[in-house]
């Protein structure tokens, strides 16, 4: 079976697990180099691992990227070590819902952090290699928060919903000069580790209580998404793909 992404290189955050892992795997068995970012090192070793199985490569970059320079530093060793960058996928979230009346600023300071400061280090970073190759393909992994929004996810949409300005304005400014595609991924309710970091725990319940009589996406339906975009051709920009659990209504 031929591969889609022979030769390329791309660039996975949040490759520890979820849909950052099962994306990696996904680019990966299409013949693309990974290299694969997160804070958990024995999980991407052991991604790291399946990839090699599957007769691919991988490589593994531990990185708190809310640091700054730990984000730059995990660009720049990817295109030293892996020869170029093809393919960003911003992937790297966490979600702490609940009642702002209620939260700490410390939640809200954790997710604008995650969500927002460390895929504009890394993009950043990104930008001008991928300007000198003249290609490259930014995903940005918002959510069916970054279209709308509800009572508990007042910051965490925040987040969501600047991730979906900035990468618009990106697409506006890369895509017909430089020809960088973006695109922007949002999610429904998929089932991963996600809501294991919520510190809000009436919240966390009742959400649990609701999308656990669901049926969920996986992982990998949000991988195969992902895959869809960065393997158009070149003619070919997919801006937004919203995705949601038949379920969810
Ligand atoms: P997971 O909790 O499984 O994955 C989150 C990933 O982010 C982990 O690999 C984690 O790795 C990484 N991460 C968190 N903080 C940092 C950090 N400081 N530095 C580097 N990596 C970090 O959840 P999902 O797979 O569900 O989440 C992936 C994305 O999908 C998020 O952006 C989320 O907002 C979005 N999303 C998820 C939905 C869902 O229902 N699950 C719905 C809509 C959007 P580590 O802890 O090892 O650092």
């Amino acid at each position: 079976m031929s591969q889609k992404l022979l030769g390329k290189v791309a660039l996975v955050t949040g490759a520890s697990s979820g849909i950052g892992e099962a994306t990696a795997l996904q680019l990966a068995e299409q013949g693309a180099s990974v290299a694969l970012v997160a804070r958990r090192e024995d999980r991407l070793r052991a991604l790291e691992t399946r990839i090699a199985d599957l007769g691919g490569k991988a490589l593994v970059i531990p990185a708190d990227l809310t640091i700054e320079a730990q984000a730059l530093e995990a660009v720049q060793r990817t295109q030293a070590e892996l020869g170029r960058l093809d393919m960003l996928v911003n992937n790297a979230g966490i979600m702490l819902l609940g009642p702002s009346a209620e939260a700490t600023l410390s939640d809200w300071k954790r997710m604008v952090d995650i969500n927002l400061m460390a895929l504009l280090y890394v993009t950043h970073a990104a930008l001008p290699i991928m300007k000198a190759q003249g290609s490259g393909h930014i995903v940005n992994v918002s959510s069916v928060s970054g279209r709308g929004t509800s009572a508990t996810s007042s910051v965490y949409s925040l987040t969501k919903w600047g991730v979906g300005a900035f990468s618009e304005s990106l697409r506006q400014e890369l895509s017909a000069k430089s020809k960088i595609r973006v695109t922007i991924i949002e999610p429904g309710v998929v089932r991963t580790e996600l809501t294991d970091h919520m510190t809000h725990e009436a919240t966390r319940t009742d959400y649990l209580s609701v999308t656990e009589k669901w049926q969920r996406l996986e992982s990998e339906d949000i991988a195969a998404a992902i895959l869809y975009a960065v393997t158009q051709p070149p003619r070919v920009n997919v801006n937004e793909i919203l995705i949601r659990p038949t379920d969810q209504g």
